[in-house]
């Protein structure tokens, strides 16, 4: 099935941490060129700023101005071909609440994603020392992230468009073959996710559905398309997809293949923003 208005709302630029320095063609220009040859009618730049890991000086913060520079010069030269929007994937917002308000409000980006990459005093799930950590305390890592992530969407409410990739803990799990420690659907979860999914609901904040699982291992989306459907089944509305990409190859990968799964649960279109606000795009 073919499927129309095909948007890519994460996409990592040379601006990120884990970009800079690493592969040099990942340039917004660059990136614009890509998406159009793909067929993509919008992308989001949104690159991180993971607040708490920069505070500590552990990874380098952004170089807005220049960003946004490149993110401006790309919008105007893709004027009626490919929308651009200057956002931003902000990481552990509510673990730096001050500092987070003063960078959205020096920046006025087009969309952010509320990413959750760290509980508190814990390292990132993506550097945890699998081999050697407690299963235990894995689990334990789960639930409060989960919990901290009501938080998270707590401090967003007005201030965030979308909550990136629910379940990034579970991605890193089954890539170090501990999947089976826990169940995501397990009832006690299911208690803290449908709270999780209502405070997105009453306050327009977007589900994203990040395609970087099928990619990367976990043969699933992030939030996993069950978890996608028991949101959908609540009444939630407001989805948005992205690749997370952080290479040129990976820019736009996997969304018609994510679109055809959100088809088959029902939906007809997805969400878009312009102005901070979200608006419906049909799919088919
Ligand atoms: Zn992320
Ligand atoms: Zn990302």
């Amino acid at each position: 099935m073919d499927f129309k208005n095909k948007i890519d709302y994460h996409i990592h630029s040379e601006y990120s941490f884990d970009v800079y320095g690493v592969d040099k063609q990942v340039r917004i220009f660059d990136i614009c060129e890509t998406a159009l040859k793909k067929g993509l009618t919008q992308i989001a730049i949104t690159d991180h700023y993971d607040i708490n890991t920069v505070e500590q000086g552990f990874i380098m913060g952004l170089d807005f101005e220049s960003r946004r520079r490149d993110i401006i010069r790309a919008k105007k030269a893709y004027e009626g071909k490919l929308k651009v929007l200057c956002g931003i994937e902000l990481g552990q917002p509510h673990q730096v609440p001050e500092k987070a308000k003063q960078i959205l409000k020096e920046n006025k980006f087009d969309y952010v994603i509320a990413s959750y990459h760290n509980n508190v005093d814990v390292p990132d799930f993506y550097i945890l020392d699998y081999p050697n950590i407690d299963r235990q305390l894995l689990v334990q890592y789960y639930e409060d992230y989960l919990c901290q992530t009501i938080d998270h969407i707590k401090w967003g409410i007005g201030r965030i468009s979308t909550l990136g990739h629910l379940g990034y803990p579970i991605r890193y799990y089954i890539r170090n073959g501990l999947g089976g420690i826990l169940n995501p659907y397990d009832p006690k979860y299911m208690k803290i996710t449908k709270e999780i999914f209502n405070l997105l609901i009453k306050n327009d904040i977007a589900l994203e559905v990040n395609t970087s699982g099928w990619r990367q291992g976990m043969n699933n989306s992030m939030a996993f398309d069950g978890m996608v459907q028991y949101y959908i089944d609540m009444g939630g509305k407001l989805l948005t997809v992205g690749s997370d990409s952080h290479t040129l190859d990976n820019v736009g990968d996997d969304i018609d293949k994510q679109y055809g799964i959100l088809y088959k649960m029902g939906v007809k279109n997805i969400t878009a923003f312009e102005s901070g606000k979200p608006y419906f795009v049909d799919i088919v």
